[in-house]
């Protein structure tokens, strides 16, 4: 299964192509909004501003063009810091030659990581040791263009609640052609938590008017984005239990609304961002931020994350289900038409077919795509269609003791129990009682915090 889910990237549009510039290098037309930006005046006294630049394995040429584009753009009085997080990279030219490169650079500071951090651990390690008014997270592949910062800055300085975010122009990797966004867009994510881009809808024009009126956002991208360092602390900053990569920016996001705070693209600010099409970093496992959308779910959705886990058939994909009394999970014979097949034990072994999970319909869902529930015919569990949506159905229905370890049908009261049946190992209803083989446990892979 490759998960790939895109924290920053708005896909290039057809009319963006005009404003690439032949050579691939950033060239940007001047259009009208942005004219009308540059004669922006900033009376107010601006908050200063750390910049912190995670990287786990970014090439040469795109960090040192990053750092480089931060210098040479942000007001040397707002700027106090860029931070720089190394997230354990392997890469040579990332070691001594970064080192030295970076002590010749004033304002410029090298955190090297020990363990592998992942871009929420590295953003909050950097966000810990800066001591700018403002905190300026950004993608190690970034391109700032002139007066990128002062905006973002403003925002803040009127209201410590707006978390803000530039509009994020995309670089093509592969050719490094620069597509230059045109039309106001705002973040928004879907029931599978994945992130997008949409035109901004006319209801939120005709409030704000102007082509350069900060653009109220539902959601926004991971690439870059500006927060107040004490407003990020204290509403809980990142969540450090979400792992390495993806997902982050929509549970921020999330966060912020809810703590009272708001979200905005700033038309005024732009910064390219190079756009990868994949993941490149190799994960510590596939379901990494299928883990991470499951934390945002569990953690924010409350009665709405069924309609994540009915749509989101990754989510699914986790967790075993392990009997104690025999150390064999439930299996079960992959091939077209299993449903009514019995579900059977065999040794664990990962595989798609045996992927089970509990969920709030209180479902046993079977299968590699999650397509199954666990049934019975005659006292024996079997695999079905899932009659989900439908009148109550008690008898695809499961009650998950924790402390017994049993599994009881909710229609019949009987607990599922590993018996012999004939040359293998199926699954029966029984009398509830305790003995080992009617106990067992739901692999899951999501751990929620404690508190
Ligand atoms: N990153 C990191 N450690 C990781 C994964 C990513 O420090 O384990 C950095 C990466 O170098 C980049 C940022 O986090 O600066 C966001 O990752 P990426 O750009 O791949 O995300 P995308 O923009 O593609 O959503
Ligand atoms: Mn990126």
């Amino acid at each position: 299964m490759q998960v790939v889910v895109h924290r920053s990237h708005r896909y290039p549009q057809e009319n963006d192509a005009d404003n690439a510039s032949a050579s691939g290098l950033p060239h940007i037309e001047p259009d009208i909004a942005f004219i009308r930006c540059l004669h922006q005046q900033y009376n107010r006294k601006l908050p200063t501003a750390s910049v912190i630049i995670c990287f786990h394995n970014e090439a040469w040429s795109t960090l040192l063009r990053t750092i480089h584009s931060v210098l040479d753009t942000a007001p040397k009085n707002l700027l106090k810091e860029v931070i720089l997080v190394d997230d354990l990279s392997q890469q040579g030219h990332l070691k001594t030659a970064l080192s030295e490169y970076i002590s010749r650079l004033d304002g410029v500071k090298l955190i090297r990581s020990n363990k592998r951090l992942g871009v929420i651990g590295g953003r909050l390690l950097g966000a810990a040791r800066a001591s700018g008014d403002v905190l300026v997270f950004m993608d190690s592949h970034c391109e700032c263009h002139k007066g990128w910062l002062e905006p973002l800055l403003d925002r803040i300085a009127g209201d410590r609640s707006r978390v803000v975010s530039p509009v994020l122009d995309v670089i093509d990797w592969k050719t490094f052609q620069y597509y230059h966004s045109v039309d106001p867009q705002r973040g928004v994510f879907d029931w599978k938590l994945d992130f997008h881009w949409e035109p901004v809808p006319k209801y939120e024009k005709k409030q704000h008017g102007s082509l350069v009126s900060p653009v109220r956002s539902p959601a926004l991208p991971g690439g870059v984005l500006a927060v107040e360092r004490h407003y990020f602390q204290n509403i809980g900053a990142y969540d450090p239990g979400m792992s390495i990569w993806g997902v982050e920016n929509m549970e921020l996001s999330i966060r912020v609304w809810l703590c009272g705070g708001s979200l905005e693209i700033l038309p005024c600010s732009r910064v390219g961002h190079l756009y990868h099409h994949r993941v490149p970093y190799s994960l510590p496992d596939e379901e990494t931020v299928v883990k991470n959308k499951i934390r945002v779910a569990e953690t924010w959705l409350d009665s709405f994350k069924n309609i994540f886990y009915k749509r989101d058939m990754a989510a699914y994909l986790i967790g075993k289900l392990y009997n104690v009394g025999t150390g064999y999970c439930a299996d079960y014979k992959t091939r077209w038409g299993a449903a009514g097949d019995p579900v059977q034990l065999s040794p664990c072994s990962g595989n798609g077919n045996q992927h089970s999970e509990y969920n709030s319909m209180k479902e046993i869902r079977f299968g590699s795509g999650g397509q199954f529930c666990f049934d019975v015919r005659q006292e024996q569990v079997i695999v079905s269609e899932c009659t989900l949506q439908e009148q109550p159905h008690f008898r695809q229905q499961w009650e998950v003791r924790q402390q017994s370890g049993g599994i009881a049908h909710i229609l019949t009261a009987k607990c599922i129990e590993a018996v012999k049946s004939g040359a293998s190992l199926g699954l029966f209803l029984r009398p509830c009682s305790p003995v080992a083989r009617q106990q067992w446990h739901f692999e899951q892979l999501i751990v929620m915090n404690e508190g």
